[in-house]
């Protein structure tokens, strides 16, 4: 299958009632864990690359191996997305480059620490907006601002300092007409999330589920939302690694967002954590060892499991076959005539 528009994915999934985990990438044994996770469960899949990944790999490596994916995996729709696009310049670069789908962060200024005005990010969510779209292209915007900081991107502090205000998301997608909207319920980026389990002092359902009221067709989406299991904590510890304990959001809240308008999960540091754990252990149960195969593979396999359990958990497993691709041309013209809203439901309070 080519690569698909992230909102045919996402109306899809809201069709199927599901969500979707949309997992980060730096690399190509990444790549090929998340295939055969969604091999293994007949998911459909998107694949994110932050800007650090696209620095880190370069840009040009992950779109290739994207694009070999989705020629190996014909059968899986995958959507190949931006992570936390900073300015109207990198978005474009990445739609310019084939990325079927961008984030614009207008939530924070270029520098990607700074939060902006409500006003700024309206107009730079826009204008890509208007870009993406005419060439049929997926845009996720961002309302509040999300806790911690990843590849050096975020405002830092504890998630619950700029959470999202549900007036303000309602006027946030009827002035951008994005296909997704991030929310800020007091989640962060990162391993530490919580210092406890989560209550709902911390964790702002109520805030999500006030949202999806006044909102109850846009596709929201779910930051900082790895679980940091404790057991892929306890290996990583236990081979050496010096974690200080810690807690994610756990997957009875995501199930419960995505009973309620969430359609895209982004997971990135559970699956950092399943690759180092693996990593570790061979190098420390086996020091002699130095082919990087004797661990990566272990650590390929580590990962492909995790992604296995929440594609399972977010639901989306069992639904790759459901629908065929529809082209990118296709939904760009479906975004001219009107076909593809980008005016949202509103519901009253
Ligand atoms: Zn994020």
């Amino acid at each position: 299958m080519p690569l698909v528009s992230m909102r045919q994915l996402l109306d899809e999934a809201a069709k199927g009632g599901y969500g979707v985990g949309a997992f980060n990438v730096n690399d190509m044994e990444q790549i090929q864990a998340i295939m055969e996770a969604a091999k293994q469960t007949n998911s459909p899949v998107i694949i994110q690359a932050s800007r650090g990944a696209r620095q880190f790999a370069q840009d040009r490596y992950l779109y290739h191996l994207i694009l070999a994916a989705s020629e190996l995996y014909p059968e899986i729709p995958l959507a190949m997305h931006l992570d936390h696009g900073n300015s109207f310049e990198t978005c474009k670069s990445a739609i310019e480059l084939g990325f079927t789908s961008v984030m614009m962060d207008g939530s924070l200024k270029a520098d990607g620490k700074t939060p902006a005005t409500f006003e700024e990010n309206v107009a730079v969510t826009k204008q890509v907006v208007d870009f993406a779209h005419e060439r049929g292209i997926t845009v996720e915007g961002e309302i509040g601002v999300l806790g911690g900081v990843e590849d050096g991107h975020g405002a830092g502090g504890s998630g619950l300092e700029h959470v999202t205000d549900p007036d303000q998301a309602v006027e946030f997608a009827e002035k951008t007409g994005v296909d997704a909207l991030a929310i800020a319920i007091g989640t962060s980026h990162g391993a530490y999330k919580f210092s406890k389990k989560p209550d709902g002092s911390v964790l702002k359902m109520d805030i999500l589920l006030a949202i999806h009221k006044r909102l109850p067709k846009t596709h929201l989406v779910m930051h900082g939302s790895s679980s940091v299991p404790k057991d892929l904590q306890d290996i990583i510890n236990q081979y050496g690694g010096k974690l200080k304990e810690t807690w994610g959001v756990p997957i009875e809240e995501i199930q419960l967002g995505i009973r309620n308008g969430v359609r895209k999960i982004n997971v990135d540091t559970d699956n950092r954590l399943a690759i180092t754990g693996a990593i570790r252990k061979v190098l420390w149960e086996t020091p002699e060892k130095f082919d990087p195969r004797d661990y990566l593979k272990p650590a390929r396999e580590a990962m492909q499991k995790v992604v296995a359990l929440r594609m399972t958990q977010f639901g989306q497993a069992g639904h790759a076959g459901d629908y065929k691709a529809v082209s990118i041309a296709e939904i760009a013209r479906g975004y001219k005539d009107g076909s593809l809203s980008t005016k949202p439901l509103v519901a009253d309070k």
